[in-house]
């Protein structure tokens, strides 16, 4: 009979133990998220995001990238919950708790710096960090469509289209897959303005998105938007832009 090693079980081939680690990190997280619930009216067990975001991963990488759906399941362990990018390193290795580290906020800057400064690192972020991003995103849209939080006006979740639209056009290019699911969860949303990904690109959506804000008319030019402080930095990813106008303070947290 052979004795258990390294903390599992029985020695597994290497499929196999992606599958323990997966499900070690399930375990890991139901654990440290016990407390917290989402803000939704809800109230829906926090696990139920992180499995969510974890579940993304794995669709839009063909399950490909263990690593990668562990730290989807762990991204908000940092951030939240006060798991140390050690402990996550020491459990789960350091490609683990390098990802992590690139999706969690700096909480020394104040709710509306955290905003915007996620808007500015999103396009330098490693295409991997990227995918867990839009995860992310796609994730809370859905959960506000479906169970917006109680105190939130339509304004509220208004900005929170917008600011989430900015991220995932800086995250653009990676899977166009998970992209999609960000476009259709707009859609469902129907949060006004609402994308419509059949009409119109991002770049357009927060250009239109910006003129509102400016009141600005429907039939506004790039140069009108340009008077109110607004710059198009377009990219070079599949055409999408994304454009960083005057900075918001957004209201509101997700
Ligand atoms: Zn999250």
């Amino acid at each position: 009979m052979s004795q258990p090693s390294s903390g599992t079980a029985v020695s597994a081939v290497p499929v196999a133990r992606d599958l323990v680690r997966i499900t070690q990190a399930f375990d890991f997280v139901a654990r440290a998220h016990v407390d917290q619930r989402r803000k939704g009216e809800g109230a829906e067990p926090y696990i139920n995001h992180l499995a969510e975001v974890a579940h993304l991963v794995a669709e839009a990488t063909g399950g490909t990238d263990a690593n990668l759906i562990i730290a989807a399941l762990l991204h908000d362990a940092i951030e939240d919950v006060g798991v140390s990018r050690t402990q996550i390193a020491d459990i789960f290795g350091e490609d683990v708790a390098a990802l992590v580290a690139e999706v969690t906020d700096d909480k020394s800057l104040t709710k509306a710096e955290r905003k915007q400064w996620q808007i500015e690192a999103a396009p330098k972020k490693s295409p991997r960090a990227k995918i867990i991003k839009i995860a992310d995103k796609v994730a809370n849209l859905r959960s506000i469509a479906v169970s917006p939080p109680p105190d939130w006006s339509e304004d509220q979740k208004r900005e929170y289209v917008w600011w989430s639209s900015q991220v995932v056009a800086g995250c653009a290019g990676v899977n166009p897959w998970l992209e999609d699911q960000f476009a259709q969860a707009c859609r469902s949303a129907k949060l006004p303005p609402a994308i419509d990904h059949d009409k119109e690109s991002v770049a357009d959506f927060l250009k239109r998105f910006e003129a509102i804000k400016a009141g600005l008319p429907e039939d506004f030019d790039d140069d009108q938007l340009k008077a109110h402080g607004a710059v198009d930095v377009t990219d070079d990813h599949r055409g999408l832009g994304i454009i960083i106008g005057q900075r918001h303070r957004t209201r509101g947290e997700t």
